[in-house]
């Protein structure tokens, strides 16, 4: 079974640095800040907050890709926004949940507990259900980058369940410090108005 990490070197390699990527708050974040370094990274969504944060910055930016690096407990939290995702099918959205069956599960002193698809729940079948016709489950690097390649095409909403092994025991050398949440949502914000021409920071004193 493939690593987390195999798979997020991959899509480093792969990944466009325009796309906007929202990543899960745990491992997700936190590798994909070691081994990227991307202005149009948005990190630690937690509480099922993650597709949906991709999925509003997706309809507010039609012509921006944008990614949801989500994993299976953050979704499973909030499985209501695959319904909403399927009936206003994004086209510049893609959806990649990290499957580890497991909360938590960063390595083995820290095992966590099994989530719903440590049992009998699959992902992609309930992505699916909810409409998303894009939808599938990849289990390497090679299914991950043909998938994310299809995706990034954009032809409606792309959900990729990638089937990761439960514990992160291959991880990656923790180079640098990665921003916290409030210092990394004002540069994303930034980023965003910079690039796009909109203003969404103001003065903070009213009157815009
Ligand atoms: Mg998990």
């Amino acid at each position: 079974m493939v690593s987390r990490l195999t798979l997020l070197k991959e899509l480093a390699a792969i990944i466009p640095n325009d796309v906007l990527v929202v990543s899960s708050i745990g491992n997700n974040s936190g590798f994909w800040g070691q081994l990227t370094e991307r202005e149009a990274n948005l990190f630690h969504a937690t509480l099922g907050m993650c597709t949906p944060a991709a999925f509003g910055l997706a309809l507010a930016l039609p012509n921006r890709r944008v990614l949801a690096l989500d994993s299976d407990g953050n979704l499973i939290l909030n499985l209501g926004v695959l319904g909403t995702v399927a009936n206003e099918n994004p086209k510049n959205l893609t959806i990649l949940v990290m499957d580890n069956r497991n909360y938590l599960g960063s390595h083995k002193d820290e095992p966590g507990m099994p989530t719903a698809t440590g049992g009998k729940m699959n992902l992609a079948e309930v992505a699916k259900a909810c409409g998303i016709a894009n939808a599938c489950t990849i289990q390497d690097a090679a299914g991950l980058r043909a998938e994310i390649n299809k995706a990034l095409a954009g032809s409606g909403a792309h959900f990729i369940c990638a089937s990761i092994e439960e514990l992160d025991n291959d991880r990656p050398p923790r180079t640098k410090r990665l921003a916290d949440p409030r210092e990394n949502k004002y540069q994303f914000a930034g980023y965003i108005q910079r690039t796009e021409g909109v203003e969404i920071l103001g003065s903070g004193l009213g009157g815009g």
